[in-house]
């Protein structure tokens, strides 16, 4: 854990992971408040290439990556970072911070995970690593409570964030509340495959998207 000293003040970079299989309202807004709430300089969007605990995505990298693009177009605080694309096997957010912490040296780094992702931490691979090298901020996601086992909650309880914590660049869990928003890519993809209409659960420049694409739609008989 570096202390960032005043004189020399990096900045402050958020990351949010994901499938973004497809992105929406629930992602973007979530990311853009954290960057407000935490003064974040900016927050990079990771689309993952091979989801290492769930199915496959529907669409393909290059259609999520696409996606992402045309959302943060016009957002300057919200970029889209495609390392894990680049990267063969599955997506580990340890080996995404690894990588970051090459680029980013001192700078503070914020992993942004909502409830569940946070809930199943414990599972992901060398996950003891990520605390080290970056902060962590849970973010509540609707109709989903923070129950965690036993020994999570011990973690958690021991390294929440205070305050004066911010001058580190790593090391802390700092839950946020967002705008809630119980909008997930699970119900865009089935709204899509019974022919349903999701305007305004994501942005119609990434709607536009998925209807030259082709993507989630019915299936055809
Ligand atoms: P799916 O329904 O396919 O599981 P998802 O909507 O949960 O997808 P992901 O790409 O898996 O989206 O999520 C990436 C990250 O964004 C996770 O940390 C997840 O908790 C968070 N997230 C997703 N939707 C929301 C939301 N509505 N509000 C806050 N955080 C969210």
């Amino acid at each position: 854990m570096v202390v960032v000293k005043s004189e020399h003040k990096p900045e402050a970079i958020g990351i949010l992971g994901g499938t973004f299989d497809p992105v929406h309202f629930g992602h973007l807004r979530s990311a853009l408040e954290v960057c407000q709430q935490l003064e974040l300089n900016h927050v990079r969007l990771i689309p993952c290439a091979i989801p290492p605990h769930r199915q496959p995505t529907m669409a393909s990298a290059d259609a999520r990556r696409l996606m992402l693009e045309i959302a943060v177009k016009y957002v300057p605080q919200l970029t889209v970072d495609d390392r894990e694309l680049h990267r063969e096997g599955p997506s580990f957010s340890v080996d995404t911070l690894l990588s970051l912490r090459e680029q980013y040296v001192d700078n503070p780094l914020f992993l942004i995970l909502g409830t569940d992702a946070f809930r199943s931490i414990s599972s992901w691979s060398r996950w003891q690593q990520i605390l080290p090298l970056a902060h962590i901020v849970v973010v509540q996601r609707p109709d989903e409570t923070l129950d965690m086992h036993e020994e999570l909650k011990v973690w958690y309880q021991q390294n929440l964030a205070q305050a004066e914590d911010r001058q580190f660049s790593s090391g802390k869990i700092w839950p946020l509340k967002v705008t809630p928003m119980a909008i997930s890519a699970t119900q865009i993809r089935d709204e899509l495959s019974a022919g349903n209409p999701v305007n305004f659960l994501l942005p119609d420049s990434v709607i536009a998207v998925i209807e030259q694409l082709d993507l989630y739609q019915p299936k055809k008989t």
